[in-house]
């Protein structure tokens, strides 16, 4: 299915199957028709041009650098042909810069919003497992070193008397249009872009619903009170290793009484206001995003 959300796209069949088949991974490693997505310091190698486009790489491109790969992960298989994310951090600016003449590796927040849709979605899953593995190269048991295992799947504990495994996280995060009657309550931080407001959001807490993470998030951001909450899709957000799940509800309250002091500013903004940048509102967030997928499709409700 594809959810329509960018970064999202149903690109590649994950194979969990053959994680575990040594003799498979191993074959696809080396065959020739098979991809490699190169993955430096969570930067993403994109070809700069009139249309930039993500870098993925042959086996011959590739083997040069594999010495100093720390990572290699097995994404799936996309037309017969298995994809590889590897991370070659360790390479010098200067040598993963001369890996293609008109590439450079760029944060691909930069970017993701003008990748081809396929693409976007394969570089966010690589970077995605890469910042994962960056950040649990050590036991969170017992502080021994880990290693990558089931085609970087897992990561296992070297530690024999711990022997933990530790699998690729995400860290979910609700993202939400509170409406009332013709009004869409919006915030902005103040490190954005001036005249940008976007949804409110917030991440969800261990013991606590996804409605509860929501109803919690606009209470503290704006102290209104909110009912009939819906979910409307969700979005891998790998910047760095988020999973963001929309939703719309219902105002019961109006007054703006934040608890935190989290936003700039908050306002209720009329659809009209959205569409023609009234009331102060000259930006509507990234076209990559989901929340501006859920403040387009509220204003075309109206
Ligand atoms: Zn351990």
């Amino acid at each position: 299915m594809n959810s329509q959300n960018h970064y999202a796209d149903e690109v590649l069949d994950r194979v969990a199957q053959f994680r575990r088949d040594d003799a498979w991974v191993t074959a696809q490693y080396a065959a020739k028709q098979t991809m490699f997505i190169p993955v430096w310091r969570s930067r993403s190698l994109i070809e700069q041009g009139a249309a930039p486009r993500g870098v993925m790489m042959s086996i011959a491109e590739t083997r040069a650098l594999m010495e100093t790969a720390t990572t290699t992960v097995l994404l799936g298989v996309r037309n017969e042909i298995a994809h590889f994310a590897i991370d070659i951090s360790p390479m010098e600016a200067h040598e993963v810069n001369e890996l293609r003449a008109d590439g450079e590796f760029v944060d691909l927040r930069s970017v993701g919003a003008v990748l081809d849709r396929t693409e976007a979605s394969i570089l966010a899953y690589a970077k995605g497992i890469m910042h994962w593995h960056s950040r649990h190269l050590f036991c969170g048991v017992c502080g021994s070193p880990t290693e990558s295992q089931d085609a970087g799947h897992l990561r296992k504990c070297l530690n024999q008397n711990c022997s933990a495994g530790h699998f690729p996280r995400t860290d979910p995060a609700v993202i939400m249009l509170v409406q009332k009657d013709d009004r869409a309550l919006l915030g902005r931080k103040a490190e954005w872009m001036p005249g940008m407001y976007s949804t409110l959001a917030g991440f969800v807490e261990p013991g606590e619903s996804l409605e509860q993470a929501v109803a919690r998030e606009v209470m503290e951001e704006s102290g209104v009170e909110i009912t009939n909450i819906r979910y409307h899709s969700s979005q891998p957000w790998p910047f760095p290793s988020s999973l963001m799940l929309g939703f719309f509800a219902d105002a019961v309250t109006e007054k703006l009484i934040p608890w935190d002091d989290e936003l700039e500013d908050l306002q209720w903004f009329t659809r009209q206001d959205l569409a023609d940048g009234g009331a102060g509102i000259a930006q509507r967030p990234r076209s990559d995003s989901i929340a501006r997928r859920l403040i387009d499709e509220w204003i075309r409700q109206g």
